[in-house]
């Protein structure tokens, strides 16, 4: 039987993604989400009979119900996805990222540790907690060069800097405590059941309604972008066969400059969804104020995966972005709700909130 899973976070964008590919797999999974902005019941709604299913609408820095999370299901493994994720967000409002972030990590840590105390030996040896962190925590790159798990943490947004916090208490609990826990820093996802703030659905979404594909700066910056069904297998392969007190970078690379990715996605949506005119999508790009202290360039190197784990990434960038495209027109009935209500396609991460 394989092991129980405690995922927090399982109602966002990567999070659903891993619930359903863990069920599909055989675990039972039980869903920690406080159901934020981010969180959305309809991702997971083919699932939300599934027997192997159940879910808890929680805050990870609420102790009395993460304790009663870990008491009820009894999981054999955490997988820490639980986090307020855009740094634009962050830079208009950075405390709920110190709140969820930091605290939330620490609460769910303690748990852990507590809960696994009082398991049997053989039970406790096999526990696993899998923190889940970002490339952003490195801070960023020039032309050359790519992240290793050894790179220096230098995180310069307010979102990066809040996990680089977490990423730091998560090794204090495996190193003080001997908590088995190992961090994956992941690059750039894309693909269903992306909140639309985000820069891939927010492109598609914009071009598709005719106005204005707003891209930061010139466009220049650089990100490493990962189909997130590859993140969520490399999570599960982490947990299955990664050494507790390791790290492992998780990528696909698969580097774009930001104007050539919006450029992609305007052909494709040319082809899937062309415009009413006859004219190109990418006729509506414009160079709009850049992100303040927008990171130059990220890139993932994560040879340690593929070599000591065999994980590698089974979706083809064109076709993962293809796949993408096709996904956002094809179900408006899960992302129209979200424009209507808490988010409406709008400039997010001005400073001036
Ligand atoms: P997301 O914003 O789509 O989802 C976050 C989920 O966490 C939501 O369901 C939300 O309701 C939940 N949540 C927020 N605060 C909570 C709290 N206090 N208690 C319980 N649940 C809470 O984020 P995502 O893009 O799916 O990212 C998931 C994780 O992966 C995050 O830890 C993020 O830092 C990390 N990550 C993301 C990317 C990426 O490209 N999206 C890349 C690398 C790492």
């Amino acid at each position: 039987m394989k092991p129980k899973l405690l995922i927090t976070g399982g109602s966002g964008f990567i999070g659903s993604n891993l619930v359903r590919l863990a069920l599909a797999q055989g675990y039972r999974v039980l869903n920690f989400d406080k159901l934020t902005y981010a969180g959305n019941p309809a991702s997971l709604v083919d699932v939300e009979n599934h027997p192997g299913y159940r879910f808890v609408q929680g805050d990870v820095a609420d102790p009395a119900a993460v304790e009663a999370a870990f008491t009820s299901f009894e999981p054999e493994a955490v997988l820490h996805l639980a986090a307020e994720s855009h740094v634009d967000r962050s830079i208009d409002a950075p405390g709920a990222f110190i709140a969820t972030n930091i605290t939330g990590t620490y609460t769910l840590l303690e748990a852990a540790r507590r809960y696994r105390a009082t398991l049997a030996p053989a039970q406790a040896g096999a526990f696993r907690f899998i923190h889940v962190s970002t490339d952003e925590v490195f801070g960023s790159l020039g032309a050359e060069g790519a992240f290793s798990e050894a790179t220096r943490y230098d995180p310069r947004s307010p979102y990066s800097a809040s996990k680089a916090a977490a990423d730091h208490l998560a090794r204090a609990w495996g190193g003080t405590y001997g908590l088995p826990l190992i961090v994956t820093h992941c690059s750039n996802n894309y693909g269903p059941y992306q909140f639309p703030e985000k820069l891939v659905p927010l492109m598609i979404l914009r071009a598709r309604r005719g106005e204005e594909i707003p891209v930061y700066g010139q466009g220049e910056n650089v990100r490493d972008w990962l189909f997130v069904g590859d993140h969520a297998e490399a999570l599960l392969t982490v947990l299955e066969r990664g050494t507790p007190g390791q790290t492992y970078n998780i990528g696909g690379q698969n580097e774009r400059r930001n104007i050539d990715l919006v450029r992609l996605l305007c052909q494709l949506l040319d082809e899937a969804h062309p415009r009413a005119d006859g004219r190109p999508h990418a006729e509506s790009i414009r160079f709009v104020a850049d992100r303040p202290g927008h990171d130059f360039r990220y890139a993932i190197d994560a040879s340690k995966i593929r070599r000591d784990l065999g994980w590698h990434p089974r979706q083809d960038p064109e076709s993962g972005f293809r796949l993408t495209v096709k996904w956002y027109l094809e179900n408006r009935a899960w992302w129209q709700p979200i424009l209507d209500g808490t988010y409406a396609l709008g400039r997010l991460g001005t400073g001036g909130a």
